[in-house]
């Protein structure tokens, strides 16, 4: 057992991203991209925050308050380490469903330096008296802290130092109007191309010492859902099948072999994935089908449905979201071996 095998998922779903997330992030840090220079794609976003950072540094002032948005494991969290970095300050991480008290928060914020990085994953998941602490903070360096308790309590304000916040979520859409609209710099990170993802598992081969062919990374790149994470993951099954099934090199026969034991598809996709394609297309006929029944039919919480599953699948063109709820596209059809519909458009 080496460092690297310090978190293992049981299998209960293999490409399910959110399964390790904050652990991985602290049981995995060197696989995390350290820079900008390391942070393979994104490229829009990456070249437009190097201009932010530039630009802050240069005027010696925080940055501007950046809200990430995007499926789990598509790298926000490194990328949120990779921002306090370039800036030369501390980052201070936390989680949205951590923070539980108006009071916690104001500490947190009180203890932060000039021009820190103040990291909230799951930001959507603040509750409303935390929020309220958020918005004078982030508007106006300040936090109002109520000193004693009924008609003699007094309202103080407290200055901070300027700080930037750094907010992840799933899905931006679930944070309230007025916390997003706190965030003068938004940015979607994007599912990655195949050939960034190989670039991404060909580093992380070397980092962990593991050989593999190009031709090995490429085939793992294209399976891997458009996410570093999974990309990440998928490697060091390879490598185990190659150590135990093979000569220790990861190639394309290791590939097929594990993804083939794991239960992914040649899209990359896995049991939980195909459940959802099927329960449209058999108990739903294809859809629409609105997320809850959906849900109810597949016994998973709507929430995971929609940040995990249906992102790709959608990206994929094999679900779409329509007003009336979901439906199994044509290449969704496909994909299952059903044959297409005749009069359905897409
Ligand atoms: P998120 O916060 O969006 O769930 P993370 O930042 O935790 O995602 O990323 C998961 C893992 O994927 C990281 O630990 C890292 O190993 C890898 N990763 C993510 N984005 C990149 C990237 N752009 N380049 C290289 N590796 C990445």
């Amino acid at each position: 057992m080496s460092e690297y095998d310090t978190f293992d998922d049981g299998l209960s779903r293999f490409v399910d991203p959110v399964a390790v997330s904050s652990e991985a992030v602290q049981a995995d840090p060197a696989l995390r991209p350290r820079n900008l220079d390391e942070y393979v794609g994104q490229a829009r976003a990456v070249e437009n925050l190097r201009v932010y950072i530039r630009a802050a540094k240069g005027r010696g002032e925080a940055m501007d308050h950046v809200l990430l948005s995007g499926p789990p494991g598509l790298g926000k969290t490194s990328l949120a380490h990779i921002i306090a970095e370039e800036l030369g300050v501390e980052v201070r991480p936390t989680s949205g469903p951590v923070i539980e008290r108006g009071g916690d928060l104001a500490a947190i914020l009180n203890s932060l330096g000039p021009r820190e990085v103040l990291f909230i994953d799951e930001i959507h998941r603040l509750n409303r008296a935390v929020e309220e602490v958020l918005y004078p903070a982030l508007e106006d360096y300040r936090i109002d802290v109520m000193l004693g308790q009924g008609p003699g309590a007094q309202s103080v304000s407290i200055d901070l130092p300027r700080f930037t916040l750094v907010g992840a979520t799933t899905r931006a859409g679930l944070l309230t109007r007025p916390l997003r609209d706190r965030f003068p710099i938004q940015i979607s990170m994007e599912f990655y191309e195949p050939t960034e993802l190989a670039d991404i598992v060909r580093r992380s081969a070397e980092r962990m010492g593991i050989e593999i062919t190009d031709e090995a990374a490429s085939a793992l790149a294209r399976r891997s859902r458009g996410t570093p994470r999974v990309a990440n993951r998928l490697l060091r099954r390879t490598r185990d099948f190659a150590e135990v099934e093979a000569n220790g090199v990861v190639d394309p026969a290791v590939v097929a072999l594990t993804l083939e034991r794991l239960g992914i598809d040649p899209e990359g996709l896995d049991s939980m994935d195909r459940k959802v394609l099927e329960t449209i297309a058999y108990k739903f006929d294809g859809g629409p089908v609105g997320i809850d029944s959906l849900a109810t039919a597949i016994g998973e919480e709507g929430d995971t449905i929609e940040d995990v599953y249906e992102p790709f699948l959608i990206m994929r063109g094999f679900i779409q979201r329509t007003r009336a709820g979901r439906i199994l596209t044509q290449s969704g059809r496909k994909h299952l071996g059903l044959p297409p519909v005749e009069g359905q458009l897409f």
